[in-house]
């Protein structure tokens, strides 16, 4: 029989619990590879575990995480239903940003899980994973564009947004997230 989506999931958080391919585990409390709804059809993409997360090997469950929540109510979509990972899946130490090696080294594990989804949407949440996606491009030009793309052998569309640690901080980033969002909904129920 072949393994289930939920089962394949679980194999790669394996990998990434037993992940020593850059220098993160060393200071991380627990690996986060992500969590949500094997079956799920749209995916969020952050950037990488902080604090709360870090405790809790989950990922978006700070104050991010409570932002994100609000959100998703907005759009009428439980947090059940989707599924939410990041572009790194340790905590950079104070939470600093990725580093170019650490993300060639990590995204091999994102890129198994949305083979494994095969989502058919993803929201990335912040220029981190907008860029794994979009290199040369920047993140107040593209958020709430929506963007078809062939990735992987995968037929993809992507919604970037701000982060909500953006949105947590600026208030006009706030805004922009959740006319964003408001969009998102609007596609989902065309
Ligand atoms: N920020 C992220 O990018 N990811 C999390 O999981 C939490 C905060």
């Amino acid at each position: 029989m072949p393994l289930t989506k939920d089962q394949q999931l679980q194999y790669i958080a394996h990998l990434v619990g037993e992940c020593q391919k850059c220098d993160l585990y060393k200071t991380a409390i627990n690996h986060v590879p992500g969590s949500g709804n094997p079956n799920a059809e749209i995916v969020f993409i952050g950037e990488a575990p902080g604090a709360e997360e870090d405790k809790q090997g989950l990922p978006f469950v700070g104050n991010s995480g409570k932002l994100l929540d609000k959100l998703l109510n907005t759009i009428s979509v439980p947090r059940s239903d989707v599924f939410i990972c990041n572009i790194l899946k340790h905590r950079p130490p104070e939470n600093r940003d990725p580093l170019p090696v650490e993300i060639k080294v990590c995204t091999p594990y994102l890129k198994a899980q949305l083979k494994i989804i095969k989502p058919k949407l993803i929201i990335t949440l912040g220029r981190f994973a907008m860029n794994y996606f979009f290199p040369e491009e920047s993140i107040s030009k593209v958020h709430g564009q929506v963007r078809k793309i062939i990735w992987q052998e995968l037929s993809l569309t992507i919604i970037p947004v701000y982060h909500p640690s953006a949105g947590l901080r600026n208030g006009a980033m706030l805004k922009s997230l959740q006319n964003d969002f408001l969009s998102i909904g609007k596609l989902l129920s065309a």
